[in-house]
């Protein structure tokens, strides 16, 4: 703490996102980077951005190029898009655009999910409930037809893995409707595996999708991210933006991420890669004995048939044993998910050195 802080900023809970280490032999697992690079479009696109005296100028304050190249890849139009400094500056911006302070209705997310929706709140001062995860870490969506603020959930579900149908997210976006409450939902992760909402935003005014091109695009160095929805919810995005930062894209990333979005047979290519190796791990742990939620993500979220390795819970113990041999994954110091270890997707070589790790330290046979 200090003095010279304001009242709010004492008050904030900031993020501590997963530790990047120096140590490049490390095999790197802790925050769902994609394994293979950026499509070459990407850096042909940006070397061109850079080309001349392009760099003395701003960047376009609405990144329209990028926004057509969202526009025709999900099929919207661009004044159904919006794009931000990573889709974290965008899920701040939707709490600050979307939910009220001041108000005796929660905006209602899981229990277990992506902890900055706390924080955010937290920052706006906007009231939150949580709604418990079933015993199998899924979502039922008859828990968020109740009055609200407005709801956020990723799906697939962060850090859990776990899909929810498309069937029960309509569910929630068409309750919400009814009383004008925004519905926000989190596609960071749908490309490997879930069903996209986003062709029901001409129908559901109240419904916003968040997207990123850290995971799927492989671009996570280039922090972009976007939001589909409604015109007068991205009308209200904008001001947001426009009272915080007019270019929140620089000119490197606008023309990166264009260019990737463009690209889809690449990108088609390592998302089918990802998934099959996900496919092939997560049975491989079944068989080692760990508990593995089914995933539709590019990360696994697992939990070992017993403690291996000193620390307070099954999961700090196995996170500190694999830390120790050189392979760093994610643990959550939260309730419920102790047990649990988030293992990002990597090349089929970095799984094979990790479950043969894991075979060791289930079996006591790691000296
Ligand atoms: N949503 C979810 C569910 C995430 O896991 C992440 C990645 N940490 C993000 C959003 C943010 O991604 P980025 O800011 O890199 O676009």
């Amino acid at each position: 703490m200090s003095i010279y802080w304001n009242d709010r900023v004492k008050k904030l809970d900031p993020y501590v996102p997963g530790e990047h280490p120096r140590n490049k032999n490390i095999i790197k697992l802790n925050t769902n980077e994609n394994p293979y690079p950026p499509s070459p479009a990407v850096v042909e696109a940006i070397q061109r951005a850079l080309a001349g005296d392009q760099l003395r100028l701003y960047p376009d304050p609405a990144s329209l190029v990028l926004r057509e190249a969202v526009a025709e890849r999900y099929g919207v139009n661009p004044d159904q898009v919006f794009a931000g400094n990573g889709s974290d500056e965008v899920l701040a911006f939707s709490f600050g655009t979307f939910f009220n302070s001041d108000t005796a209705s929660p905006v209602l997310f899981p229990d277990i999910t992506y902890t900055f929706y706390q924080i955010y709140a937290g920052l706006w001062n906007v009231p939150f409930r949580t709604i418990p995860l079933g015993d199998d870490f899924s979502i039922t969506g008859g828990d968020y037809l109740l009055p609200s603020g407005g709801v956020i959930f990723p799906n697939p579900n962060a850090p859990t893995g776990r899909a929810q149908s498309f069937e029960e997210v309509v569910k929630i976006v068409a309750f919400q409707n009814k009383r004008d409450r925004v519905v926000i939902v989190d596609e960071a992760y749908t490309a490997f595996g879930a069903r996209s909402v986003v062709p029901l935003i001409r129908e559901y005014p109240n419904l916003l999708t968040i997207h990123t091109l850290s995971k799927m695009g492989s671009l996570a160095g280039l922090r972009v991210g976007f939001a589909i929805g409604n015109e007068e919810l991205i009308k209200g995005l904008c001001r947001i933006r426009d009272s915080f930062n007019s270019y929140p894209l620089d000119r490197l990333a606008q023309a990166g991420a264009a260019a990737a979005l463009k690209d889809s047979s690449y990108y088609e290519g390592i998302t089918q890669k990802i998934i099959a190796t996900r496919e092939r791990t997560a049975a491989a742990f079944s068989a080692l004995g760990f508990t593995v939620i089914p995933s539709q993500t590019n990360f696994l979220f697992v939990s070992p048939p017993r403690k291996t390795g000193d620390g307070v819970s099954r999961g700090a113990a196995f996170f500190a044993a694999l830390r120790e041999r050189g392979i760093l994954v994610r643990y959550f110091d939260k309730p419920r998910i102790t047990d649990f270890v988030r293992i990002s997707i990597g090349t089929d070589e970095d799984m094979a050195v990790l479950l043969k790790v894991c075979g060791e330290l289930v079996s006591g046979t790691d000296a």
